[in-house]
């Protein structure tokens, strides 16, 4: 049977040591950081970390350039650390979760901040100020076959080359496994969702001009630029 409009392209990742990574969905993990969840007004011994998604086609490629977008004037960071999964299933428990991961990336959470918060206030959904178009750059993925799993480490943001993100993933409230059986309880995960898994303190605006560079240790750089 025919398309009756032009399929969709597939997204996908550059690979680190060659191969592209085919991206099925995008799943995020919010206030996984206590200092995060502080700077946001929260109580991080009293809010858990939660889940939401971006649309898979907001994925921006390393090096990219990005508009500023339309809706906001209060465009924030959020440097993260990106889980790609190479197995699926539902209700994988943490002892079993590293099993189903094919490599890390550095991520951005691009974020309307000015948005998410009115949309937070009047209990109403995220979507427009996590999920939309361009909000999720990604550097190339690391398989694990190369790099090994990304557990600790620094994780930094510069904005014009001033660090503004800084902390180390062991930080993380719930860490890799926690996040993926967590998640895999909610939903049945297969290969090509990426995680998201959360930002630590330190995010800002960005404006046009501002060139961002995102680190995670053992991994490819991110490098963005708002145009
Ligand atoms: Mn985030």
């Amino acid at each position: 049977m025919a398309h009756v409009i032009p399929a969709p392209p597939i997204t996908t990742v550059p690979v680190v040591g060659g191969g592209d990574y085919p991206v099925r969905r995008i799943y995020c993990v919010g206030r996984n950081y206590a200092a995060h969840i502080r700077e946001m007004g929260f109580d991080p011994d009293r809010e858990k970390p939660f889940f939401f998604a971006k649309p898979t086609d907001a994925i921006v490629l390393n090096n990219g350039e990005i508009p500023y977008p339309p809706q906001t004037k209060n465009y924030h960071h959020e440097i993260e650390l990106v889980v790609a999964m190479a197995k699926g299933g539902k209700d994988i428990a943490i002892d079993k979760a590293l099993d189903h991961v094919y490599g890390y990336a550095v991520g951005l959470d691009m974020t309307r901040r000015d948005l998410q918060f009115q949309f937070r206030d009047a209990g109403r959904p995220w979507d427009m100020a996590k999920g939309f178009d361009q909000s999720a750059p990604i550097a190339a993925i690391s398989p694990v076959a190369k790099v090994g799993h990304i557990g600790k480490g620094a994780i930094w943001l510069e904005v014009n080359g001033k660090k503004t993100q800084n902390s180390d993933l062991q930080n993380l409230i719930w860490n890799v496994p926690e996040t993926i059986s967590y998640l895999s309880g909610f939903v049945e995960l297969f290969p090509g969702d990426l995680i998201y898994t959360g930002t630590p303190d330190g995010v800002g605006p960005v404006v046009k001009g501002d060139r961002m560079v995102g680190h995670v240790d053992g991994l490819e750089d991110l490098t963005i630029t708002i145009i």
